[in-house]
């Protein structure tokens, strides 16, 4: 009889390697699988057509069914001492099995539910630096914005440092350290460029406001574009523009510096509309 699942399949090519074989299995589920869990609740709610069809329950029991089938595998075959010696990398298969498999997401709800697990995201680590903190930066912008509306267009952008691409030491999103399994949230993106660099307005706004802090973000300011969008650049060395002028697009509106919590000059950029930080790679060309 044909096995069904990845786990009966796995199981059937392990039991048929030979005994002297030495084989090694390397488990990865445990942190692939806590990586992905925001985004297979996203893609459930994605799935489901009507909010109120969307039950924890719900989610536990298609889980159930398909938990044979949630990992995969890579394998290499290696010489030892004369001997073939497998070694088996396990991997978890979950957000793409139900992205296409059960879900059958296409490519609008697949993206759909990827902003959902970024969203959520957020909010969880903004409700963590709340408790910790007692206030946020992001909703301060978030409130000074209330009155605007919510129709944002989108334009094209300037590179906020010349040649930024070459320069990202770190990126946007959510991280497990691989050693301390710590989460941590990274707002934006950090270009690592020296002290004095020019930083450049990502698109035509008016300064919300500009802040000598000498913790967190350091000497920072945001621009409103307009439709509920904003830019944050952190860490500079100096700011060249005061809280309610009109900017351009590509203007010099500050210099990289290492003020604030900061362990070298970089930039730290952040994008939000409608409340929701945002990756900044979506927007800078
Ligand atoms: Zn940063």
């Amino acid at each position: 009889m044909q096995p069904t699942t990845q786990t009966a399949i796995f199981r059937q090519e392990i039991d048929a390697l030979p005994a002297d074989d030495g084989h090694e299995i390397i488990d990865n589920f445990d942190a692939d699988a806590s990586l992905d869990t925001n985004i297979l609740i996203s893609m459930y709610c994605a799935y489901k057509s009507n909010y109120k069809e969307i039950s924890a329950d719900g989610l536990i029991s298609v889980i159930k069914k398909h938990k044979g089938n949630l990992f995969t595998w890579s394998k290499s075959v290696k010489e030892v001492d004369g001997k073939q010696k497998h070694t088996y990398t396990v991997l978890f298969a979950g957000s793409d099995y139900f992205a296409t498999k059960v879900f059958k997401l296409d490519e609008e709800k697949g993206t759909l539910a990827r902003n959902y697990a970024e969203n959520l995201i957020i909010f969880l680590n903004e409700r963590d630096n709340e408790t910790v903190s007692g206030n946020s930066t992001h909703q301060s912008i978030t409130d000074m914005l209330r009155e605007e509306s919510s129709v944002h267009i989108t334009g094209d952008y300037a590179a906020v440092i010349t040649n930024w691409k070459r320069f990202v030491t770190s990126e946007f999103g959510y991280r497990i350290h691989p050693i301390t399994k710590n989460r941590k949230f990274h707002a934006g993106i950090d270009i690592g460029v020296p002290i004095g660099t020019p930083i450049y307005a990502m698109a035509d706004g008016t300064v919300l406001y500009v802040k000598k802090s000498t913790t967190g973000y350091g000497y920072h300011l945001v621009i409103s574009h307009g439709g509920k969008m904003t830019t944050l650049y952190a860490h500079c060395s100096e700011l060249l523009v005061s809280g309610g002028q009109a900017v351009k697009k590509g203007d010099v509106v500050a210099k990289v510096g290492s003020t604030g919590l900061s362990t070298g000059p970089h930039l730290h950029l952040e994008v939000m509309v409608g409340g929701m930080l945002q990756n900044p790679r979506r927007y800078l060309p």
